[in-house]
């Protein structure tokens, strides 16, 4: 890691790096958030600004957060009129960051604070993005290391897009590629897919995630599956390309059955036996049928949704720490790449 700290302190005073926290009921957590990372936030060599996202917390998130403002001098809180889940969240927090960079880290300190300087030294040498791809699940089950890894092969098997195994929403984005992401548009914010359709020059750092420190993972198995068919549907038409073969293969092999069992009548007389195998067939097909239409509602429900044009989150409150915004203006330089580090 190259030492930008000792040699030239200041040089990076007119850059400013953002930090966008989603909240969802973590009062159990933020006290020791605060403890950890503004030791880290305050070494850097460049301004921050910290952002929190209320997302509709029911326990006192939201009034810690107030009265937590004063703890950093650029400081903002956006209080969500409800929870609208994690991705709205990020989204409303990126959308009021000003940064130079952002970074996108949960409350629950599993994305390591400490890593902070590392990403923000990996893009001064010149990345758009910066990747924190994980090693380690510790602390999570088989079953959902095991679904989580089935689920990365399917979704690149069916996107176009590559989406890299194992990475969540921890990452540096340079304000570019945070600019070309909040120009996609869409209301399903699939933000996985959203992070790779962007593209960007990347470089990845390896990390252990580390178990949830208090409270509880927000995410229920019917969360995590609704995810995972968000994340298909959202990012590939190709599940509908598989209903229409599954329909051909199963007409086909209906085709065949019929004129072998035609074929066997005319030439050895055997009438067929019906029912047992009508039924089958029937059951098989409707069942086909079924998941078919399914499958097309899911991406009929996605269009319709879409047209309603509604925002993605709605911000009840946007507070901002006294100090925050008085300071110099922001000095938007693109692209990044030139602010090289010796
Ligand atoms: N979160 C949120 N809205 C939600 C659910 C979660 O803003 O509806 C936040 C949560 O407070 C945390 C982050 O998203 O900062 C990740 O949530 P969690 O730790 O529950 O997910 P996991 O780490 O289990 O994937
Ligand atoms: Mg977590």
């Amino acid at each position: 890691m190259t030492n930008y700290l000792n040699p030239l302190p200041d040089r990076y005073q007119d850059l400013l790096l953002s930090i966008v926290v989603p909240v969802f009921n973590e009062s159990a957590m933020l006290p020791v958030f605060f403890q950890q990372v503004l030791p880290i936030v305050k070494a850097l060599p460049l301004r921050v600004e910290l952002i929190f996202v209320d997302d509709g917390s029911e326990d006192d998130s939201a009034e810690y957060l107030k009265r937590a403002l004063h703890k950093h001098s650029e400081q903002k809180l956006i209080k969500l009129s409800r929870n609208f889940g994690k991705e709205a969240a990020v989204t409303a927090g990126l959308e009021h960051a000003r940064g130079n960079a952002v970074v996108i880290m949960d409350a629950d300190l599993q994305d390591p604070p400490e890593y902070i300087p590392v990403m923000v030294d990996t893009w001064l040498s010149g990345t758009d993005v910066v990747l924190m791809q994980r090693h380690s699940r510790v602390g999570e089950t088989l079953l959902k290391r095991l679904s989580a890894h089935l689920f990365y092969r399917l979704l690149n098997r069916t996107s176009r897009t590559e989406i890299p195994v194992d990475t969540g929403d921890f990452r540096l984005m340079s304000r570019r590629s945070v600019n070309a992401l909040l120009s996609l548009k869409e209301r399903n914010r699939y933000m996985k897919g959203l992070f790779a359709w962007v593209g960007m020059p990347t470089k990845v750092i390896h990390y252990d995630r580390a178990p949830r420190a208090a409270g509880t993972t927000k995410w229920s198995f019917w969360g995590l599956l609704g995810l995972a068919l968000e994340g298909l549907t959202s990012f590939s038409i190709s599940p509908l390309r598989w209903a229409a073969g599954v329909g051909l293969l199963a007409a086909a092999t209906g085709a065949l059955f019929g004129i072998w069992i035609v074929a066997k009548t005319l030439l050895i007389g055997d009438a067929a036996a019906g029912y047992p195998s009508l039924l089958a067939i029937v059951t098989f097909l409707g069942g086909v049928q079924l998941f078919s239409i399914g499958l097309v509602g899911e991406y009929v429900g996605k269009t319709y949704m879409e047209t309603k044009q509604r925002p993605v989150y709605l911000a009840e409150e946007i507070i901002a720490s006294p100090s925050a915004g008085k300071t110099a203006k922001v000095q938007h330089r693109e692209p990044v790449q030139h602010v090289k580090v010796v």
